[in-house]
C-alpha cells in the first residue's frame, strides 16, 4: 500500500535539438529516464515527441501517486498560464504548450523558462543547498540565469526575472549581442563569447592559429591551450575573466546572494577559471560584503533542468 508515499512529479527538459522527461520524487531523485531528438519545431510534433517520452516514463512509475508534468523550456514562458509567449529556439509565438500537453496526456501541467527550472533544481537539491538567496548562471552560447530570493524561484511580473544575460556590461567597446545591443553579458562572457575573444586578439597575435580554428576547437579546447601555456588563449581566457567577474558583480551588488553557481559546458568551474574569477568579483563588489558570498560550481549537470521543472510542479500541489 503506497497511501502514505509522497506523489512523483514527471520532469521535462525541452530543449531545441532534445527533449527528457524523467520521474523525479520529492528528494529530488530520479527514477526513470526517457529522451528523444527533435527533428520538428511544429508545436504538434514537439508536443507530440514530449508526450511519447512522458508516457514511457509513468509506464515506469506505475503504481506510484502521480502529481502532474513539470516542463522546463526554452523562451518567456507565462508559468501561470503555461503559455510560451516567445521562443526563439522553436520560433513560437504564444504557443499554449501546458494546455497541449495536459490534453495529450490527462494530467496537470506547469510549465516554466528552462533556465529558471535549472536554478530551482539547484537551489533545491543541488550546489544552492541550505541557502535561502541563491543565484544561477549557465554559461553556454548564451547565459541563461535565474535567482532565489527568501527561498523563492522569482518569476517577475512579465516573466523574465533572471534574464541577466541582456544587461551591458561593455557598451561602448564590446561585441554585438544577438539581442542587438553592445556588449551584454552574454555576448562578453558565454561560451561563445570566450571565442569572440580569441577572434577578437587575433591581429594581437599574428603567429596564432587559434584565430581562425576558435569556433571548429570549441571552448573546452581554447580553455585547455590557455591550461597549457598558449599566450592567446590565455589571453583570451584573462579578458573573458574579466568580463564574467564584472557582471558577476553587478548581479552581487542588485540582489545580494549568499551564493553563486556556475554551470554550463564552458565552466568545468574548477580552480582553473575560479582563482582568477572570485577575487575580481570581490574586488568589484563594492557596497555588498566582498567575503559575504561564495561562487561554486553547479553540480546536477544536465538533470538540473528536469529535477527543478518536477520540484516546480510538486510545490504547486
Ligand atoms: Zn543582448
Amino acid at each position: 500500500m503506497s497511501g502514505s508515499e509522497q506523489p512523483i512529479a514527471v520532469g521535462v527538459d525541452l530543449g531545441g535539438s532534445h527533449v527528457m522527461a524523467a520521474t523525479v520524487d520529492a528528494q529530488g531523485k530520479i527514477g526513470s529516464r526517457h529522451e528523444t531528438d527533435l527533428v520538428d519545431h511544429d508545436p504538434a510534433k514537439v508536443v507530440s515527441a514530449l508526450a511519447g517520452c512522458v508516457k514511457l516514463a509513468l509506464a515506469d512509475a506505475k503504481g506510484r501517486s502521480v502529481a502532474g508534468i513539470g516542463i522546463g523550456s526554452p523562451g518567456r514562458i507565462d508559468a501561470r498560464s503555461g503559455i510560451v509567449r516567445y521562443s526563439p529556439n522553436f520560433e513560437w509565438h504564444d504557443v499554449p504548450l501546458g494546455a497541449l500537453v495536459a490534453t495529450a496526456l490527462g494530467q496537470r501541467v506547469h510549465v516554466i523558462n528552462d533556465a529558471r527550472a535549472a536554478t530551482l533544481g539547484e537551489y533545491a537539491f543541488g550546489a544552492g543547498r541550505g541557502t535561502r538567496d541563491f543565484l544561477m548562471l549557465t554559461l553556454g552560447t548564451g547565459i541563461g540565469g535565474g535567482i532565489v530570493m527568501n527561498g523563492e524561484l522569482l518569476l517577475g511580473s512579465g516573466w523574465t526575472t533572471g534574464e541577466v544575460g541582456h544587461h551591458q556590461i561593455r557598451a561602448h567597446d564590446g561585441f554585438v549581442c544577438a539581442c542587438g545591443k553592445i556588449g551584454c553579458f552574454e555576448a562578453q562572457a558565454s561560451g561563445t563569447g570566450l571565442l569572440r575573444h580569441v577572434v577578437a586578439l587575433g591581429p594581437s597575435f599574428p603567429r596564432s592559429k587559434l584565430t581562425y580554428k576558435a569556433r571548429k576547437l570549441g571552448t573546452k579546447a581554447i580553455r585547455k591551450m590557455a591550461e597549457e601555456g598558449d599566450q592567446h588563449a590565455r589571453t583570451a581566457w584573462d579578458r573573458w575573466i574579466d568580463d564574467l567577474a564584472l557582471g558577476i558583480a553587478n548581479l552581487v551588488t542588485i540582489l545580494n546572494p549568499e551564493r553563486i553557481a556556475l554551470g554550463g559546458g564552458v565552466s568545468g568551474a574548477d580552480a582553473f577559471m575560479l582563482d582568477p574569477l572570485v577575487p575580481r568579483v570581490r574586488a568589484l563588489t563594492t557596497m555588498a560584503d566582498p567575503n559575504g558570498f561564495e561562487i561554486v560550481t553547479a553540480t546536477l549537470e544536465n538533470d538540473a533542468g528536469a529535477i527543478g521543472a518536477a520540484t516546480y510542479m510538486l510545490r504547486q500541489t
